[in-house]
């Protein structure tokens, strides 16, 4: 039996994310089978609504203003063209659509065509989720109203490590926008990037963050690093692929009703890595040949994979979408339920292994 915990202490996550890896494989998959289909995964699609131009200085992003990376900019897109992208997302299999734009926060003049994306898109019958930077209560409660399923807002790396990467927010702003949209009942989508430069320490103290929110994430986004030619990160290390799999699992472990995504970085993941990642809990991807503004494995490509993977798409109305969408309103898996009052027990380090 597994409870759910948010008191998690940074050595027990350290001896977890260190113990040695087939035992780590071991415990994560235990724990995932018993929250979640192993052989399906969620499909999202991401679209980048407004490029570019961004005031932020994200040491990782091209989309930053401070950095030359030759992107090529874009106003924000007109509801009809996102909504004809959205269709298509949904006729390829995405059952999320995932819309973001390069603002440190959206401004309060561009909300009523924002939330009618929102209304838009999901009268397909898509969730929806966006990504715009930090949101305030009321723009929080502007989007429930108007539907918004998810809203992305990740913490990046640890809080040691993130004025390395970023310093035109802090820390406890990117809190403060996970807060807003929790209390505003707008699932949270957060999670971090791996090659940032960061040690194992900072991926402990990541994972930590988001597993001691009050609620864990019904999202975790794990992103591995694209060196983008014209920002500081583009010399940065490879990251090693254990490495990579250890934080997923960790990951899986620490939340075990979250929707783990492999995120950014799948085209420098051998088709081996990613299977592994699947079995260590990822159970969610992106899908398309473009990640907002860097590249992304084609879709021939991802079909095939899933295929001798035996992995299908999930549905939204499959049990594990369910998890998310009815919670605490309805038990998708009553005989995995925990009888009030009942002894528990957890994977503890110790007990792991
Ligand atoms: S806020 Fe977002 S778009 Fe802007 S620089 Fe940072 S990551 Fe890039």
């Amino acid at each position: 039996m597994t409870i759910l915990r948010n008191d998690w202490r940074r050595h027990e996550i350290l001896e977890i994310m260190q113990q040695p890896l087939n035992d780590l494989l071991f415990t994560a998959h235990t724990i995932h089978r018993q929250f979640h289909n192993q052989n399906e995964i969620q499909i999202s699609k991401l679209l980048s609504i407004k490029t570019g131009r961004c005031p932020e200085d994200c040491a990782y992003c091209p989309q930053s203003i401070r950095f030359s990376t030759g992107l090529d900019e874009k106003q924000l897109m007109a509801i009809a063209d996102v909504v004809a992208e959205a269709k298509n997302a949904k006729s390829s299999g995405a059952t999320r659509f995932c819309m973001g734009a390069a603002w440190r926060s959206p401004k309060n003049r561009d909300m009523p065509v924002l939330t009618e994306m929102v209304k838009q898109v999901k009268a397909l019958e898509m969730e929806t989720c966006m990504t715009l930077g930090m949101l305030d209560q009321d723009q929080a409660e502007e989007f429930a109203s108007a539907g918004l399923d998810y809203y992305n807002h990740n913490l990046d790396t640890s809080p040691e490590h993130y004025r390395k990467i970023i310093t035109t927010r802090t820390y406890e702003d990117r809190l403060e926008t996970i807060k807003n949209v929790q209390e505003a009942k707008i699932k949270v989508c957060s999670g971090g990037i791996l090659g940032l430069g960061e040690q194992t320490q900072d991926r402990a103290s990541l994972l930590q963050h988001l597993a001691n929110l009050d609620q864990h994430p019904e999202s975790v986004p794990i992103n591995q690093l694209i060196r983008v030619k014209g920002t500081p990160l583009q010399d940065n290390d490879d990251l090693d692929p254990i490495e990579f799999i250890r934080v997923i699992a960790t990951a899986r472990i620490l939340m075990p009703k979250a929707v783990v995504r492999l995120s950014a970085g799948r085209e420098q993941m051998s088709d081996e890595m990613q299977a592994m990642a699947f079995f260590a809990g990822a159970n969610s991807m992106f899908y398309g040949d473009k990640l907002l503004t860097t590249n992304n494995p084609t879709e021939n490509h991802d079909t095939e994979l899933l295929e001798k993977l035996g992995i299908k798409a999930q549905s939204l109305n499959s049990p594990t979408t369910s998890i998310h969408r009815l919670e605490h309103t309805e038990d998708p898996y009553p005989e995995l339920a925990i009888p009030s009052n009942t002894p528990v027990q957890y994977y503890t380090p110790r007990q792991a292994k």
